[in-house]
């Protein structure tokens, strides 16, 4: 009798120990039902399961941090290049040399604690009954603050943290003085005080209530996806996107990203389904699913974006590791030029 229960016991013991090898804890504020199909197909192929727990980012940087060495996170995963560098600055990461990684995706989309999984742009909608194609082509980010779009311009609040990233990437190309001023004259040029996600700016340009927006590139083809509701799908299709800067630095590019945690329990599992988000066949799939663009190359962008154009001169030369830096500044030149 005793003989059989310790055998029980070590069979469990054995059980528990290969269950922990064979997982991997994600936290993630990316909250797309398609994203666990993907993660689906990892425990297919590599026989890991992959635990999800999801929430906004800064309520996961909370959590991480609160729990720190008992956490069992593996991986974070989150949007903007800004929460994964303060996601970095707080300890969260630690580092990891994969050379898959490094291999895949281009210097100015990864750190050494965090990486780029996907890509997005923050671009201009302009409404074509309002301005014409040829100058709206011609659209630099630095032009949102010309006085002859006074009353014309619809943009979200300063604390938003796609527009601290864009500002912050301002600030590493004009410097703070030329971005404080910039500042200014968007506020002079707002159709309304900032209000609503990026979405809603869409939605006021295509109403006529403003000629220009700024909002990230997927959101364009997720209102035209008809997942919003026919309402955004119809607004969508009274507007056009222009991507920003053609002629000089190229268009502000942004990121989805992740890394793997400082404490994380099973870091071999957590390199492993970093390096599968970056094969094609996830690649493809998360494209297809969220409309950004693919970090690696061969894969295409889904066509509600596509459509648009796929080579548009991108901005490779402002890392994104530089956003982070800068966002402080950025939300104070803004909350001074008076964006709410
Ligand atoms: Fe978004």
């Amino acid at each position: 009798m005793n003989k059989i229960i310790k055998l029980v016991s070590v069979f469990m013991i054995i059980g528990s120990s290969y269950s922990i090898a064979k997982e991997v804890n994600l936290f993630t504020s990316r909250h797309y039902d398609s994203d666990v199909e993907l993660y689906k197909k990892f425990t297919v192929k590599t026989g890991i399961k992959v635990n999800v727990v999801s929430g906004k980012a800064k309520a996961l940087e909370k959590r991480l941090l609160s729990e720190g060495k008992s956490s069992r996170a593996d991986v974070y995963i989150t949007v903007d290049a800004g929460a994964l560098g303060s996601a970095k600055a707080k300890g969260i990461f630690q580092r990891i040399n994969s050379k898959t990684l490094n291999s895949k995706i281009p210097a100015n989309f990864r750190t050494a604690h965090w990486y780029g999984v996907a890509k997005r742009a923050r671009i201009i909608y302009y409404n074509p009954k309002l301005i014409s194609a040829s100058e709206a082509k011609s659209l630099n980010y630095e032009d949102l603050s010309n006085p002859k779009y006074k009353n014309s311009v619809v943009i979200r609040a300063s604390s938003n943290t796609y527009n601290k990233s864009l500002v912050a990437s301002l600030i590493a190309n004009n410097g703070s003085g030329k971005t404080s001023s910039w500042a200014k004259g968007i506020v002079n040029n707002m159709a309304r005080d900032p209000k609503g996600n990026d979405r809603a700016q869409i939605m006021a340009v295509a109403a006529g209530k403003a000629k220009l927006a700024v909002a990230n590139s997927y959101y364009i083809a997720l209102m035209l996806s008809g997942k919003k509701g026919p309402e955004q799908q119809a607004a969508a299709k009274k507007v056009k996107p222009v991507f920003p800067n053609q002629n000089n630095r190229g268009t502000h590019m942004n990121i989805s990203g992740g890394g793997v945690t400082k404490y994380a329990p099973n870091k071999a599992n957590a390199i492993k389904f970093l390096e599968f988000l970056l094969t094609k066949e996830a690649q493809q799939h998360i494209v297809n699913n969220t409309y950004e663009y693919p970090m690696i190359s061969g894969v295409k962008p889904n066509k509600l974006i596509g459509q648009f154009g796929t080579s548009f001169k991108q901005d490779t030369k402002t890392k994104v590791s530089t956003y982070y830096k800068n966002q402080k500044k950025a939300l104070a030149l803004m909350k001074k030029a008076g964006w709410k």
